[in-house]
C-alpha cells in the first residue's frame, strides 16, 4: 500500500467489525478516510497513533432529521409538564413558559448538542419557532449555535411557524424574512387544524419557498382524511413548484388512519412528488405504517421532536432509541427490521438533509464505533458504550462529549 508515505496516516483503528461482519481497520489522513477493509492499517508505520476497536461495530454516525434546539429546556432545573387538551392550547403554554424562562437558547440547546454528540449524532435539522411575539431572536440564537458548535454538528434549520400562519398575521413576512437571515427551508403547520385555510397556508409557504428555491419541511397532526388530502395537496404543489425530492412532511399521523384505497393514493403522490416522511414513533396517537410507505418508494426518515421541553417533558436525543421506539410501535423484531429502522436514523435522515454517508476511501473520517457485533444487535441494545470520531478527531467516548470540546 502507497498511502502511508503519500498521505500521512494521522490515525489508525484496528479490528474493528464491518456491518457485514468483517474485521476491519480504518486509516485515517487528513480529516477523511484514506482506507479501510480487512488489513488495512497493514501498512501503516507503526509509531502512528493507534486506536483498538476490539471488534466494535463500525458505523456511519447518527442523524436527527427533526429536533427542536430552541424549545428545549435540558439544562434548566426540571419544569412540570402542563398537560394541554389541544395544539392550540400547548401553543399558549409554551408561550407562557418562553416568556418566564432563564436561560438563553445558546445555552440550553448548546447542552442539547452537547449531549446528542455523546450518542453519535452528527448532524441535525431543526425547527426553529417563528411567530410575531420571538420574531427571528430564535432564528439568530440558533444561527449563532451553527457558528458556534459548526466543528462539532452540522445544524439545518427550518422556519417554523410554530403558531400559525395565517393564524399568527406577520408570520409570513417573518418567514420570508427567516429564509433572507440564513434558515435553510421553510416549516408549515397543520394548513387545516391551525390555520384552517388549506389553499391559504399552502400559497404563501410554497410562495416563499419558490421565491428563495428553497425545500419545505411541514408539521402536519391532521387527521384521517382531512390529512391525506393535504399530503396530496403538498405532493402536488411540490412538483408544481419543481421542489420534488426537497419537500418533507413531519408526523403525518393520518398515514396510520386511512382505508388500502385512501393509503395507496397518499403514498403514490408521496412517492412521485419524493416527498419524505418523518416519523419519531409517536406514543399515543397513529403513525405512519413504515414498511408499507418503504414499500410503495416514500422516503421514510426518524428525528427526536421534542426534547425535555413544553411539549414533553421525555426525549433525550439518542437516536439509537429512537431507532427502538420505532420498532416498538411497529413491531419490528426481525433482524432485517431492526436494520432498517437503523436506517430511519442514519442514512435515510443524511439523504434528506443533503449529507453524505458512506463509509469509504476520500469521505470525511465521521463515524462510530458500537458496542454491538451487528446493527440489529445495536438497535436491540442500545448500549451507550459508544466511540464518536468528527474528521478522524475523537469527539465522544463512552456516551457523553469529551471535555476538550465542550
Ligand atoms: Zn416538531
Amino acid at each position: 500500500m502507497t498511502f502511508a508515505t503519500r498521505l500521512k496516516p494521522t490515525l489508525v483503528i484496528a479490528d474493528a467489525r464491518s456491518e457485514a461482519g468483517d474485521v476491519i481497520d480504518l486509516v485515517v489522513s487528513e480529516s477523511a478516510i484514506a482506507a479501510l477493509g480487512p488489513n488495512a492499517a497493514g501498512a501503516v508505520a507503526p509509531d502512528v497513533p493507534r486506536l483498538a476497536a476490539e471488534g466494535r461495530l463500525l458505523t456511519a454516525p447518527f442523524v436527527d432529521g427533526h429536533i427542536h434546539l430552541d424549545k428545549t429546556l435540558i439544562g434548566l432545573p426540571f419544569i412540570s409538564h402542563i398537560p394541554g387538551p389541544s395544539i392550540a392550547k400547548r401553543i399558549d403554554a409554551e408561550k407562557r413558559i418562553r416568556r418566564e424562562l432563564r436561560g438563553p437558547i445558546q445555552q440550553r440547546g448548546g447542552k442539547l448538542i452537547e449531549q446528542i454528540i455523546g450518542y453519535g449524532t452528527l448532524a441535525v435539522r431543526s425547527h426553529v419557532d417563528i411567530d410575531t411575539e420571538i420574531g427571528l431572536k430564535g432564528l439568530e440564537a440558533v444561527l449563532s449555535l451553527k457558528e458556534s458548535h459548526g466543528r462539532l454538528v452540522d445544524i439545518q434549520t427550518v422556519a417554523f411557524p410554530q403558531s400559525g400562519v395565517l393564524r399568527d398575521p406577520g408570520t409570513e413576512d417573518l418567514l420570508d424574512a427567516a429564509i433572507a437571515a440564513g434558515a435553510d427551508l421553510v416549516g408549515g403547520l397543520d394548513p387545516a387544524g391551525i390555520d384552517h385555510d388549506i389553499e391559504g397556508q399552502l400559497d404563501a409557504i410554497f410562495g416563499i419557498a419558490e421565491k428563495h428555491g428553497v425545500g419545505l419541511d411541514i408539521h402536519l397532526h391532521d387527521g384521517g382524511t382531512l390529512g391525506a388530502f393535504e399530503l396530496r395537496q403538498i405532493a402536488a404543489r411540490a412538483v408544481a413548484a419543481g421542489l420534488d425530492g426537497k419537500v418533507a412532511v413531519s408526523h403525518a399521523f393520518c398515514l396510520g388512519e386511512l382505508d388500502d384505497r385512501d393509503f395507496g393514493a397518499a403514498a403514490e403522490a408521496l412517492a412521485r412528488a419524493d416527498v419524505a416522511i418523518m416519523t419519531n414513533g409517536p406514543g399515543p396517537v397513529s403513525m405512519p405504517p413504515v414498511k408499507r410507505l418503504m414499500a410503495e418508494g416514500v422516503r421514510v426518515f426518524c428525528g427526536s421532536d421534542n426534547i425535555r421541553d413544553a411539549w414533553s417533558p421525555f426525549g433525550n436525543g439518542d437516536m439509537l432509541e429512537r431507532a427502538a421506539i420505532v420498532c416498538d410501535r411497529q413491531n419490528f423484531r426481525a433482524d432485517a427490521e431492526l436494520a432498517d429502522a437503523f436506517r430511519l436514523v442514519t442514512t435515510a435522515p443524511a439523504s434528506v438533509i443533503g449529507r453524505s454517508q458512506v463509509l469509504q476511501v476520500g469521505a470525511p473520517a465521521d463515524f462510530c464505533l458500537l458496542h454491538a457485533g451487528s446493527i440489529a444487535e445495536a438497535v436491540a441494545s442500545r448500549s451507550t458504550d459508544r466511540i464518536v470520531f468528527r474528521g478522524g478527531v475523537m469527539l465522544a467516548n463512552g456516551g457523553r462529549l469529551l471535555g476538550a470540546h465542550a
